[in-house]
């Protein structure tokens, strides 16, 4: 028997402990998980958010690109604000994203931070710069050109040469042309209309020059000083015009066009790393479930395998000493003796079981002893009882025989013959049978009993007897000693016929054993018997009427001269 160290109670909480431990373990893990899990995803939702900053972000600049061309070819102030608010919400992002604090696109964020300023800076100027092209093109310009008719109309009043008229007149329509041609290139910014300008400048000028050649007069010398410097004025401020709008139209289609580019190039780059950024966390994200999945499932088929294995040792170390106990158990209820539970050296439940069942075995042994004894007293005494009782029913038997037998012959006596009598009348009545008394007497017994003495007269009173049990022998017959040597045989259900015949047969029998009697005229033993029927026909009112019947029939026999049978006077004559 296994040593159990450690109570049951303690080995089922031990069990339950390192369930729940394990239990405990399962839970920690899937807290760590599911936690991990968690930032995993809120790192997926800044990411996408990031995403989202980032594609604004390209949106805010192509739009800043888009409304910046449009105010700076049409001039709409609506357009200048839609690029200052697309730039204070690109900017706005762009916070947005920094605060993020991504570590990857923090250089392309300072990289778009500077773009934009940039750009904007590139704005400004050019949007400064287009009010200077517009006060140049609609105020000084005209301003200029528009005093050109009056010089050289004052010029021609003083005129008195044809040649200086004509060729006055050559340079007023030239400055019309060359005023067109102006008013044409800030039209279309065509370069046609530059050279048209330029090459009609010049040879205004030369046709300037040839009325310097044509004058003497100092007030017309100093007319056309004026006419040369508000040209030359006029030429100037139109190529600061060409050269003002040169320069914004640089900032807008160069500087601020590849700024825009930039900008939106980076957001692009950052679009695409979000995005990628957010794929590689959705798929970390999507192995970490699978992964924590497969642990919590690896864990808790651990988790059932060990409370199966745990729920099997701790219950086979429950039952192996219990059905070891029933095996013995079994043994002492089967009657077996010598048997002793093991003691076990532990502190277990079982320990205390066994010992306390050993007590109960070693009383229960001592009680079974003292029954065992009881047992095989009270065995003993059965069979005192049984031999007594025997003895008893022996004695009584003897005694009912002694009391309704004769102790000469053992045939029934007058005591029994009397109720036997009624008893057979009785039920020969009941019955409607016929019943029959033969009465016996030995002849001369006295003469008998002084020949040969008492005592030979009680052997051939035996015999005479043993004669008559042998005649009478059926179970309703019955033979009894009337007194002295007189017998009588109450024969029930037998006609007058046969009991004639029967006790004729009785007779010879006797007749027949040649008993020797001296004193008697035949030399043997003889017998003169009486016999009387009823039937259902005949008056007879009682049994003991019948046996006087008989007893009288016997007297006859004894008259005609003994030796014979003789029959009841009042018996109906026989078939
Ligand atoms: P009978 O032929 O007329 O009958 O003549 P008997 O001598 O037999 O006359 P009775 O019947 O009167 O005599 C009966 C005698 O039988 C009287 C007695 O001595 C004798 N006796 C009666 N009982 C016993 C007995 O138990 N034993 C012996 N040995 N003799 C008995
Ligand atoms: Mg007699
Ligand atoms: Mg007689």
């Amino acid at each position: 028997m296994p040593a159990q160290r450690v109570p049951f109670t303690t080995r089922i909480y031990t069990g339950y402990l390192l369930m729940g431990l394990i239990t405990l373990a399962l839970g920690i893990i899937a807290f760590i998980g599911l936690g991990t899990l968690n930032k995993q995803f809120n790192n997926q939702s800044d990411i996408s958010s990031n995403l989202k900053h980032a594609t604004k972000l390209g949106f805010y600049s192509a739009e800043m690109q888009n409304q910046a061309e449009t105010f700076l070819r049409v001039g709409q102030i609506q357009a200048a604000n839609s690029v200052e608010s697309g730039y204070r919400s690109a900017l706005y992002e762009l916070s947005t994203l920094s605060s993020l604090n991504s570590q990857t696109s923090e250089p392309i964020i300072k990289r778009v931070d500077k773009h934009l300023h940039t750009f904007i800076d590139a704005f400004k100027t050019a949007k400064t710069q287009r009010a200077r092209r517009e006060q140049i093109v609609k105020t000084t310009l005209p301003g200029i050109t528009n005093s050109w008719g009056a010089l050289i109309e004052e010029y021609q009043k003083e005129t008195i040469s044809a040649g200086s008229l004509a060729i006055s007149n050559n340079i007023w329509r030239d400055l019309l042309i060359i005023e067109k041609h102006m008013g044409q290139y800030f039209e279309s910014l065509n370069p046609d209309q530059l050279k048209l300008v330029d090459m009609n400048y010049q040879h205004v000028m030369g046709l300037v020059e040839d009325l310097y050649f044509l004058e003497s007069y100092p007030p017309q010398i100093t007319r056309l000083d004026i006419i040369r410097d508000s040209l030359a004025r006029g030429y100037s401020t139109f190529n600061e015009g060409v050269q003002t709008t040169r320069n914004y139209l640089f900032l807008i289609n160069v500087v601020m066009a590849a700024e825009s580019y930039e900008i939106k190039y980076l957001s692009e780059k950052l679009t695409q790393e979000f995005r990628q950024a957010l794929d590689s966390t959705q798929n970390q994200s999507s192995s970490m479930v699978s992964s924590l999945s497969q642990q919590l499932i690896a864990l808790s088929i651990l988790f059932i395998l060990m409370t199966i294995v745990i729920s099997m040792i701790v219950g086979r170390s429950i039952k192996m000493p219990i059905t070891k106990l029933r095996e013995i158990f079994n043994r002492l209820s089967n009657g077996e003796r010598n048997v002793h539970i093991p003691t076990y050296h532990s502190k277990d439940e079982i320990a205390a079981l066994a010992i306390s069942a050993e007590a109960f075995r070693e009383a229960n042994e001592n009680t079974q002893i003292l029954l065992d004894k009881y047992q095989e007293l009270s065995a003993q005494l059965d069979e005192k009882v049984k031999q007594r009782t025997k003895e008893l029913e022996k004695a009584n038997r003897r005694l009912k025989d002694l009391s309704v037998k004769d102790g000469l012959t053992q045939i029934y006596n007058r005591r029994f013959l009397d109720a036997s009598l009624v008893e057979n009348f009785n039920r020969a009545r009941r019955s409607a049978l016929p019943l029959s008394v033969i009465i016996l007497d030995i002849d001369f017994f006295k003469a008998y009993n002084d020949t040969y003495g008492h005592q030979a007269g009680d052997t051939c009173i035996q015999r005479v007897t043993q004669a008559m049990s042998h005649v009478f022998h059926r179970s309703t017959d019955t033979v009894a000693r009337y007194g002295g040597e007189e017998f009588v045989a109450l024969l029930f259900d037998t006609p007058a016929p046969a009991a004639h015949a029967l006790a004729e047969k009785l007779r010879k029998e006797i007749e027949s054993k040649n008993i020797p009697h001296r004193a008697s005229p035949l030399g043997y033993v003889t017998v003169s018997i009486g016999c009387c029927t009823w039937t259902p026909d005949t008056e007879f009112m009682s049994g003991e009427e019948i046996l006087n019947q008989a007893d009288k029939a016997l007297y006859q026999s004894k008259d005609r001269g003994r030796n014979q049978l003789s029959v009841c006077s009042k018996e109906l004559p026989s078939e």
